[in-house]
Formats: structure tokens, sequence, C-alpha cells
């Protein structure tokens, strides 16, 4: 259904009015989860300040987050978004491509807990090297977050000044997500808890989180770290 709404009623080419129509498809026809447009600013902003080269987005969704960054991110950058759900991701890439924006975004159907194919996709396939992941938008599965982040440092993807942005960490949740950045709080991670609502809305509270990756301790990169 949003998929036949937003080819007839969004200007083809047009990001911001794709942007336009799902919203308003959220709020007036049916609701969606995805980020929506409050949480959504947290999101541009954060792209905005790290000026990405390139992005991974875990839940791809219907593509709404992956129109946003793309809308922001810089001329050059790319960005790999990773769905589970063969349907939502080819609604996705119709969408982008509707919106003109499918040469900047590559939709992967697979999860990073996948046993190792969708990691090694991203590595072979798509120019995944040590240190070249600049922001990450984590937006699937709630119990995935804090495995699928360890599988993203794992792969030394992420260097010093890399962003992580984390959305629904209290609706519906990401507890052991929130507990392990607020442990390593200015030690490997330096997080802003964003108060906000849950999408379409403004009554049920959630909170994004949007973290810098600082380093690990034996880093030899000299980067200086934050007094707490
Ligand atoms: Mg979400």
């Amino acid at each position: 259904a949003l998929k036949k709404y937003v080819l007839a009623r969004a200007r083809p080419g047009d990001v911001d009015d794709a942007i336009r129509v799902i919203d308003h498809f959220g709020r007036h026809v049916s609701f969606l989860i995805n980020v929506g447009d409050e949480k959504g600013k947290i999101l541009d902003r954060a792209v905005e300040r790290t000026q990405p080269r390139l992005l991974l987005e875990l839940g791809t969704y219907c593509g709404y987050s992956a129109l946003r960054m793309a809308r922001v991110m810089p001329r050059e950058a790319r960005l790999y978004s990773v769905e589970f759900n063969t349907a939502n991701a080819e609604i996705a890439r119709r969408i982008l491509a509707h919106a003109g924006v499918d040469a900047k975004v590559t939709v992967i159907v697979g999860t990073l807990g996948d046993g190792g194919e969708t990691i090694r996709t991203l590595k072979r396939e798509q120019n995944f090297v040590p240190g070249s992941l600049d922001l990450v938008f984590l937006d699937h599965d709630k119990k995935a977050y804090f495995s699928d982040l360890e599988l993203i440092v794992d792969a030394g993807w992420l260097h010093p000044g890399s962003v992580v942005v984390a959305d629904n960490i209290l609706v519906p949740g990401a507890r052991a997500y929130r507990a392990h950045m607020r442990h390593n709080d200015g030690t490997l991670w330096h997080t802003a808890e964003h108060r906000t609502h849950a999408e379409y809305q403004s009554v049920i509270k959630d909170l994004v989180l949007e973290s810098e990756y600082l380093g690990t301790q034996t880093s030899s990169t000299g980067t200086s770290r934050p007094e707490r």
C-alpha cells in the first residue's frame, strides 16, 4: 500500500516529496514503524555533523530513513542498507528509485547475524575495509542491536569519530545496548541520549542514542579521549 501511495503521489526524482508523502501516510493512512519525522531530524543532524562517506543502515524497512540520510549526506557518500525481509527490500528499492537516490543507496537482503554471509558480502562486494565506516544507523531487531554492534566493531570497520545512531531505545527498547553504551561512556564510546517521542505521535516517549566511537584502549591512533 505504501509503495503504491508513494508512486502515485510523490513527484519522481524528488526526495523531499517522497519523505513528505511517507510521513503523511504514516500519520493519516496507516501506522508505519519507520523512524518518522521527529526522530528523523535527530538522524539528519547526526549525518550533517559527521559528513560521512560510507554509511551502513541495519533495518531498511520501506526506505524512509535511507531517503532521509541520502538527502543530507555528502554528494560522494554511499549508503548500504541491510534488510532481513525480502518483500520490504523490494518496496524500499522501488521507493528509493522513484525518489532518484538509488545510485547512492544499495539495499542488501540479509542480516549481520547470519553467520558471516552478509558481512562477507559487504567486505568483498561493497569495499567495506578496516576504518572505512563513518556512520551506522541501527533500526532493526532491537534484540540484535548489541550483538550486531559487536560484529561491526570486530570487523574493524569503525574509526575514532565514527558515529552510531540507534532508534527505539525505550520503545520497543534495547536495554543491553543502552547498558553497554552507558558502561563504556568515555572509554570506548561517547554517547548522547536524545529524548524524543515514538514515531508518528507525541505521547509515548522514546530515546535515540548517538554514540561516537573513541577507539579501543589499545588503539595506536593516538586519539585523545574526552574527560568524564
Ligand atoms: Mg525505529
